[in-house]
C-alpha cells in the first residue's frame, strides 16, 4: 500500500468538506489574559481571545500560578511512574481529597485528562458489571460515547434531554439488569442544561446508577464551584460525577467522584488509571490552589455571569443572532460553514479578534456557529471591538439580523 498516497487522500478530503482543522499558534501572556500574540506567515499579532475555555482565567490566577512554582522548586518537573509505581505524589492525595470534599462524596481519583476520565470509567464500569445497559444523552461528548463503545456493554442512545424518552427506554429493561444513565450538565456547544433533578428520579424509579460530565460546571456554578449538581442541591443523588482541572480551574487532568467503593474499583480495574504516568506534582498543586480559591471566591463567578450578559446584550443590540440558553457558553450562528470559517478568518486577521469556527461533525450541518466564552478578564472595550467587528462583517457576508 501507498501509505503517504493514501493519507494524502485523506487530508484532501477533509479540505474539500471544508473540515480540514487548522491551529492558530498562539502565547497567551500570563497578567494580560485574554490578549494573546498570534504566530502567523512569520509575523506576530496581539489578538483577544474569546473563544477560551480557561472560563474564569484561573490559568494565569497568581495563587495558582505561585503554588506551581513552588511545587517544581520542591518536587521537579514530573511525577516519575505510574500512581502504583512510585508515581503517588502528596499533592495527588491532596487534590482527590480536594476534589471528594468539592462534590460531596467519599473519594476521587484522578486521570491525566477529562477525556481520559470518561473513556476509562465508562468503559471500566460496562466491561465489568455483568449484563450492563449503558444510556447514553445523544448529545454526549466524544469521550463518553468512545468509553461506551470500547465497554461492549449494551447502547441505548436518548433524544437529548428528553426525560420522558429516558423514561421509556429504561422501562424496556427488568428490574435486575444493572442500569447506568451518562450524561452532562452543561451542554458545551448549545449551552443548555440538563434538567438533572428529573433525570435523576427517572434513573432511580428504575434502579439505575447515574453518571454525570460537569466538565463545563466545575468551578463555575454552586456557591463552592461544585457544578450545577451543588447549585440544585443534588450532588447526594449522583453515583459518580465527572470533571476536569483543564477547563474553568485553568490547569490540566480529569477525575471523577463517588463512592469509596466504586472509586476504589475503577482505581483497581481501569486500565486507563493504572498503566500511565501520574500528572506532575505542579499541575496538581496547581489544580488544589485553584479548587480551594473557587470554593470560598464568588468575585470570578459573579464577574463572569456579568460579562456573559454583557456580551449577549451587546451582540443582541446588533442583531447578531444568539442562541439563548440559560449558561456561560454565547453560540452567534451563522448557519454556513463556508461563512462561518471566513468570518473567523476575518475576525483574527483583520480585527484581532480570535473565535475558533465550529462546523460540523461537532455540531450538526446548518448550526455552524461562533462558539463565544467570555471570561471575567473581558473588558467593555473588549466586549465593544468584539460587538462591532461581528456587525460589520455581518453586513459583508449579507446574513440575516435578528430583531429584538
Ligand atoms: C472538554 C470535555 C471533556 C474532556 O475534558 P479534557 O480535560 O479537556 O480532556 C469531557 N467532557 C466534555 C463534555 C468536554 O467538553
Amino acid at each position: 500500500m501507498d501509505f503517504e498516497a493514501f493519507f494524502a487522500t485523506k487530508l484532501d478530503a477533509l479540505r474539500d468538506e471544508g473540515r480540514y482543522r487548522v491551529f492558530a499558534e498562539l502565547e497567551r501572556t500570563a497578567g494580560a489574559f485574554p490578549a494573546a500574540r498570534r504566530h502567523a506567515n512569520g509575523s506576530i499579532r496581539d489578538v483577544t481571545v474569546w473563544c477560551s475555555n480557561d472560563y474564569l482565567g484561573m490559568g494565569q490566577h497568581p495563587k495558582v500560578i505561585a503554588a506551581m512554582h513552588e511545587a517544581i522548586d520542591r518536587y521537579g518537573a514530573g511525577a516519575g511512574g505510574t500512581r502504583n509505581i512510585s508515581g503517588t505524589n502528596h499533592y495527588h492525595v491532596l487534590l482527590e481529597q480536594e476534589l471528594a470534599d468539592l462534590h460531596g462524596k467519599e473519594a476521587a481519583l484522578l486521570f491525566t485528562s477529562g477525556y481520559v476520565s470518561n473513556w476509562t470509567s465508562l468503559s471500566t464500569l460496562g466491561s465489568h458489571i455483568p449484563g450492563c445497559v449503558i444510556f447514553s444523552d445523544a448529545s454526549n461528548h466524544a469521550s463518553m460515547i468512545e468509553g461506551i463503545r470500547h465497554s461492549k456493554a449494551e447502547r441505548r442512545i436518548w433524544k437529548h434531554n428528553d426525560v420522558a424518552d429516558l423514561d421509556r427506554q429504561l422501562a424496556e429493561y427488568g428490574p435486575d439488569r444493572p442500569k447506568i444513565v451518562a450524561f452532562e450538565s452543561v451542554y458545551s456547544m448549545d449551552g443548555d442544561i440538563a434538567p438533572i433533578a428529573d433525570i435523576v428520579a427517572v434513573a432511580e424509579k428504575h434502579g439505575a446508577m447515574t453518571y454525570l460530565d460537569e466538565v463545563h460546571a466545575v468551578g463555575m456554578y454552586g456557591p463552592r464551584g461544585g457544578g450545577i449538581a451543588e447549585r440544585e442541591g443534588l450532588m447526594d443523588r449522583i453515583t459518580l460525577i465527572e470533571g476536569t482541572l483543564g477547563k474553568a480551574f485553568g490547569v490540566v487532568g480529569g477525575y471523577i467522584t463517588g463512592s469509596a467503593a466504586l472509586v476504589d474499583f475503577i482505581r483497581s480495574y481501569a486500565s486507563g488509571f493504572i498503566f500511565t504516568t501520574a500528572l506532575p506534582p505542579h499541575v496538581a498543586a496547581g489544580a488544589v490552589a485553584s479548587i480551594q480559591h473557587l470554593k470560598t471566591s464568588q468575585v470570578e463567578r459573579a464577574a463572569h455571569r456579568d460579562r456573559v450578559a454583557r456580551v449577549r446584550q451587546r451582540l443582541e443590540g446588533f442583531g447578531i443572532p444568539v442562541m439563548p440558553n440559560p449558561s456561560h457558553i454565547v453560540p452567534v450562528m451563522v448557519g454556513d460553514a463556508a461563512k462561518c470559517k471566513w468570518i473567523s478568518d476575518l475576525l483574527l486577521d483583520e480585527y484581532g479578534v480570535y473565535v475558533q469556527p465550529i462546523n460540523y461533525p461537532t455540531v450538526p450541518k446548518k448550526s455552524e456557529r461562533l462558539r463565544i466564552t467570555p471570561t471575567p478578564l473581558h473588558t467593555d472595550a473588549d466586549i465593544e471591538a468584539l460587538a462591532q467587528a461581528l456587525s460589520k462583517l455581518w453586513s459583508r457576508c449579507a446574513l440575516a439580523r435578528q430583531v429584538a
